[in-house]
């Protein structure tokens, strides 16, 4: 291990093993597996928010409905129980992206559905038991440096033409007031995001959709989707509906090699901190926090009084390659500590206690999307990039709604049945994205040498990503 990583006398950190959140709660043991050929109404493939979400809704509006959901691995194998517990109402591509697009009407009904899916979320792990450390908030996005200062009122513009996000502009005190950060310039709140703990999330959903009656094949992996029909190596499921809710792995089905790349995200978390530094931080609403950079670092405070922080890390293996079991490099662990140190100056001796990496699906112009196709009754949600802890419950209500056949409220939401282009093959997909993480980064680095306001090279890249 680097001296980087671990200061003097430190042990070192773990590094992958699933997530932090497992080494909470417990790696749990698959069960259930596929035992031969089978039928059922409803074989939805894998087991994370989007697909258990799916499961609950569909189990709830027809009890007779013959549900399975089918997982790989185990049930929150993937980004759901390792992400950074953000049940955040943001939309990825944002609003005004959508507005170009959309009936601003539609868009704002996106915006205010999203707001009440968070309070969704909350209410439905109240009435099912889910004790998923949820603490509501908002959100705070800090400058620390003048260019981010001019992003920071960029968003307070944004705000004043969609007062449905709610947000507003803090003064470099009412900021310090919420979380004292070193360096802090002004801040920007939005109250439509709680504090989660995500591996307790997706493992209570899991519980509760198996006492609604839903089975869950868990270490059984789907080779092939095809109308009516998902194929795996413990026997062939037949179904009347399929639910594609593969995320970040879509990648390594037959056919999807290019429609979202699996990108990566990394985080680290802190042994619990010491009191004299928590009152010294703040964060009594336990907002969740996030850097004004490019290449941002996402932050929450834990039940048990940890800091965990992420950031992009190695953003893309060359061919769509997924790394299973979340371990993530040294550099990587030591750069997310020096951005967590920086922000928080009393926390340098507070160790590391582990690093994990996930991925995360993005599509090619970066919006998620819900669809079903009632000629193949082939369903699919994704496409969340960083943002799906709460789109994954507004995908598994519009998808219930879609396969029962019902027009609703839901289904006339702008992201349902949108098809982004595919990706461009390697190595001119490689080179894209680390070109633009790239760019992202040398225009952080211009930005905190001195630079007023957002470096220009950042604009093109947004361009050229559309982001
Ligand atoms: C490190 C990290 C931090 C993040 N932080 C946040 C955050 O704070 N807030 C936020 O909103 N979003 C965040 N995200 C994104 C968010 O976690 C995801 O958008 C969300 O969890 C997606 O849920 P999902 O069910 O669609 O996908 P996943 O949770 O990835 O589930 C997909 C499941 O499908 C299974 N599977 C894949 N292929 C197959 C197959 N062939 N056969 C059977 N099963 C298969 C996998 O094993 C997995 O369990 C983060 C992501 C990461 C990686």
């Amino acid at each position: 291990m680097s001296e980087q990583v671990a200061s003097a006398g430190e042990r070192e950190p773990l590094s992958g093993g699933i997530s932090h959140w497992y080494n909470d709660i417990g790696i749990p043991e698959p069960t259930d597996r596929l035992d031969g050929d089978d039928e059922c109404d409803v074989a939805i493939i894998g087991a994370g928010y989007t697909g258990l979400w799916a499961a609950y809704y569909l189990a709830r509006a027809d009890p007779t409905l013959d549900i399975r959901v089918v997982e790989r691995r185990f049930a929150g194998f993937g980004a759901s129980g390792r992400n950074g517990g953000w049940l955040s109402a943001a939309i990825t591509g944002g609003l005004d992206t959508y507005a170009r697009l959309f009936p601003r009407e539609l868009v704002s009904r996106f915006q205010l559905t999203m707001n009440d899916a968070v309070d969704e979320v909350i209410a439905v792990a109240g009435r099912e038991g889910i004790d998923a450390h949820i603490r509501k908030g908002g959100t705070l996005l800090v400058a620390r440096n003048p260019a981010q200062l001019d992003r920071a009122e960029e968003l307070a513009a944004m705000a004043a033409r969609w007062p449905e996000i709610g947000g507003r502009l803090l003064t470099a005190t009412e900021t310090a007031e919420r979380i004292d950060i070193a360096g802090t310039l002004a801040g920007f709140h939005e109250p439509h995001c709680a504090r989660i703990h995500p591996a307790r999330l997706v493992r209570g959903l899991a519980e509760t959709v198996r006492r609604l009656g839903v089975r869950i094949h868990e270490d059984t992996a789907v080779t092939a989707i095809e109308p009516r029909l998902a194929t795996t190596a413990r026997g062939r499921l037949r179904a009347r509906h399929i639910v594609r809710a593969t995320e970040g792995f879509t990648a390594d089905l037959a056919g999807e090699h290019r429609t979202w790349v699996p990108m990566n995200s990394s985080m680290i978390i802190t042994e619990p901190l010491p009191k004299d530094a928590l009152e010294q931080i703040g964060w009594q609403h336990a907002d969740t926090l996030e850097d004004l950079s490019h290449v941002y670092s996402y932050s929450q405070i834990t039940q048990d009084g940890r800091i965990a922080i992420g950031g992009r890390g190695n953003p893309y293996r060359y061919g769509s390659r997924t790394d299973n079991d979340g371990s993530v490099d040294a550099g990587t662990i030591a750069a997310l500590r020096a951005t967590l140190v920086s922000w928080f100056p009393a926390i340098a001796d507070v160790p590391i206690a582990h690093g994990w990496s996930g991925v995360l699906g993005v599509p090619r112009n970066w919006r998620a999307t819900v669809g079903y196709d009632r000629s193949t009754g082939i369903g699919w949600a994704g496409g969340y990039v960083g943002t799906g802890v709460t789109a994954t419950n507004l995908a598994g209500r519009t998808l219930t709604d879609l396969i029962l056949g019902e027009r609703s409220d839901l289904t006339i939401l702008p992201w349902v049945d949108q098809r982004a282009r595919t990706w461009e093959p390697e190595p001119l997909r490689w080179i894209g994205i680390h070109g633009l993480y790239r760019a992202y980064g040398w225009a952080d680095r211009l930005e905190f040498n001195g630079r007023r306001r957002t470096a220009p090279i950042a604009r093109v890249a947004n361009l050229i990503s559309g982001r």
